[in-house]
């Protein structure tokens, strides 16, 4: 029984630049290294779904360039059906500049570009109607996952909201359109205005405020503290998998894309559904990278 899986998000080319630290104002400074990558959050999240043997389809837009041509074939190589990704003819496709300093930190700066022109005659509601869950983020524009989500609940579709980056409300219709919301620690926080901690109580509290915007179920993701689920009264802390962790890269994309494609229409294997997302993800963090660190259904499957 394959699942189903229409992603409504974001293919942004990542520039990802080694610096020794962050440059000064007005200084001149030499990188020592750039390495481009396929990344954006739709794009991740869709991998995620396909490498666990989902039937994903892919919503979004490129620009008509070579970034767009590399992330059409990035996908399709996947196995994601990129029929409905939009070429717009004169906006580039969505960039990130990754400036990572040798301590580890780093700083994002991102280019909409394609992603944010995406507007409502571009969705494909066939094709969402077809399909058995919708996944979205925050790096389209609202208004056209608010619209993506009327289509997806008009047909029956299980809707999946990532409230990331936290760049809009999650307004009262959005909410009551969405099955299962999954903010992280930081989204979370912005969302409620209450400050995240890995504290039951918090966190109890956290579900409840998000649950009070009319949103069906939560899922907080706790970086290495695991995560939490609200799903009704019924709440649950999902432990984390111990592993070594390298890169967090994608992390929380690949519980999403995971979650999807377990996840059965009446949300009764949430929790089964709950620990392979969190065994996938654990494995994301123990490899560098974006799409390159996200395990395949065999290695969920070995760990
Ligand atoms: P995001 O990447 O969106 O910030 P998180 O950092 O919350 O997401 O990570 C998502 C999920 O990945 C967590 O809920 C957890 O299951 C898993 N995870 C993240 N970091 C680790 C880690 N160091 N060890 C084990 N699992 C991790």
């Amino acid at each position: 029984m394959t699942k189903k899986i229409v992603v409504l998000g974001s293919l942004n080319v990542d520039s990802i630049m080694k610096m020794p630290r962050m440059p000064l104002v007005g200084e001149t400074m030499a990188l020592t290294d750039v390495t481009a990558a396929p990344g954006g959050k739709g794009a991740n999240q869709a991998v995620a779904a396909a490498r666990q043997g989902a039937q994903v389809a892919f919503i979004g837009a490129v620009g008509q360039d070579n970034n767009g041509h590399f992330m059409r074939q990035t996908l399709a190589d996947q196995a994601v059906d990129v029929a409905a990704i939009q070429t717009n003819a004169t906006v580039p496709t969505g960039s990130a500049y990754i400036m990572l300093q040798d301590n580890g930190a780093n700083t994002i700066l991102i280019h909409g570009g394609a992603n944010q022109a995406l507007t409502v005659d571009d969705l494909d509601e066939d094709l969402i109607a077809q399909a058995d869950t919708l996944i979205a983020q925050f790096e389209v524009p609202l208004a056209v996952i608010t619209a993506a989500f009327k289509m997806a609940k008009a047909h029956n579709v299980q809707t999946v909201l990532n409230p990331a980056p936290a760049v809009y409300e999650v307004t009262p219709t959005l909410a009551n359109l969405t099955d299962i919301i999954l903010p992280n620690e930081t989204e979370a926080q912005l969302l409620t205005g209450i400050t995240v901690e890995n504290d039951r109580a918090v966190l109890n509290q956290v579900s409840d405020a998000i649950l009070a915007t009319g949103v069906a179920r939560s899922i907080i993701t706790l970086g290495e503290a695991g995560s939490f689920i609200a799903d009704g009264a019924n709440r649950w802390w999902a432990k984390p998998k111990k592993v070594a962790a390298v890169d967090t890269t994608a992390a929380g994309d690949t519980f999403i894309g995971t979650l999807a494609s377990e996840l059965a229409a009446d949300f009764s294997n949430l929790v089964d559904a709950v620990d392979r997302a969190s065994t996938a993800s654990a494995i994301a963090v123990t490899r560098p990278g974006a799409i390159p660190s996200i395990p395949t259904r065999e290695e969920v499957d070995q760990f």
